[in-house]
């Protein structure tokens, strides 16, 4: 279909944008427009003016912060799986982005977008709960941070407001955690029915810390608290780990739909969560 007609700007910097959505009746921020052009062309979203970023420089690349890494909310899929030092610091990040779609998809796809967009069915809102990455934001009213447990909402829902541009996303630095992404679909380069975001701190033989995020268990991505209670101290070995996952789907509410049923779903998060904790571990 054709989308409903819309004005187009191409802000040159983040001041310009925000001003330019201040202005605008229902403006709607577009990224890569993976996930923006077909609800555009479904007419499930008809803004009056479209606002492209994609001349924002100052919104691509990774830096060192400090203890984390700040990663520009414009830096395609591509860009982060390839980053020296993503690899380095938040392998996580880079494990679940090479999951992602599909090469032509991840080369407009930005780290941003997929956040923004907070479909729980993404791979990447999974392992920004498990890392308690935290979210720059630009609006109206100036600059905030907000933590990921605050950013994701709902289904589709973030804290965003309508004038807001997300800039950057911050992940700490994983030193000396180890980490897995473990993702079930049901063809290569497709969504994930369940996918599994896990880091480990081994203390020698024992788990001293897990954290654990799940993706398509709800309508936001799902922090795993009992596995991750249930790690703790545990000898690092498979049965164990499988052990400490049997409570990954506690307080979870997954999806009945045509790819599988909430059933099915408990069984893979409890399943795949012991397999990534495991891989993870190295063990
Ligand atoms: C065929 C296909 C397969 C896919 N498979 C997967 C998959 O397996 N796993 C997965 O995780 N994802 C998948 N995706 C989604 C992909 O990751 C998209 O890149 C992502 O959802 C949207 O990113 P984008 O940069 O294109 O954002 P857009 O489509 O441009 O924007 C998406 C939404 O976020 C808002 N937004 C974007 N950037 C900002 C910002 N900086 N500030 C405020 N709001 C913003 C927009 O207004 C819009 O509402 C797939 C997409 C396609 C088309």
């Amino acid at each position: 279909m054709i989308p409903a007609q819309f004005d187009y700007v191409r802000p040159d910097d983040v001041a310009e944008a925000v001003r330019v959505l201040a202005d605008c009746e229902e403006p709607k921020v577009m990224a890569g427009g993976q996930s923006l052009t077909p609800l555009l062309r479904f007419r499930l979203a008809y803004p009056d003016v479209v606002v492209d970023l994609s001349g924002l420089a100052e919104l691509r690349g990774v830096t060192d912060d400090g203890e984390w890494l700040r990663v520009g909310a414009m830096t395609t899929h591509d860009e982060v799986m390839r980053d020296p030092m993503v690899a380095q610091h938040c392998d996580l990040l880079a494990q679940a982005t090479r999951t992602v779609a599909d090469p032509a998809v991840r080369h407009r796809g930005t780290l941003g977008g997929s956040l923004a967009h907070a479909d729980p069915a993404g791979d990447l809102p999974a392992v920004a709960a498990a890392l308690d990455a935290e979210f720059m934001i630009s609006g109206e009213d100036g600059e905030r941070t907000v933590p990921a447990s605050e950013f994701f909402q709902d289904y589709l829902t973030t804290v965003l407001d309508v004038g807001d541009v997300l800039t950057a996303v911050r992940f700490p630095k994983m030193g000396a955690w180890s980490c897995h992404y473990e993702k079930f679909s049901q063809a290569a380069q497709a969504w994930a029915i369940v996918g599994v975001a896990a880091a480990v701190r081994l203390d020698g033989g024992t788990v001293a810390e897990a954290r654990v995020g799940l993706t398509n268990m709800g309508s936001t991505p799902v922090r795993a608290r009992e596995v991750e209670e249930a790690c703790r101290g545990v000898p690092a070995r498979t049965d164990a780990l499988r052990e400490a996952a049997q409570s990954a789907d506690a307080g979870t509410d997954p999806p009945n739909d045509l790819s599988a049923r909430a059933d099915y779903r408990r069984h893979l998060a409890r399943v795949l969560t012991g397999r990534a904790l495991a891989r993870a571990a190295g063990v």
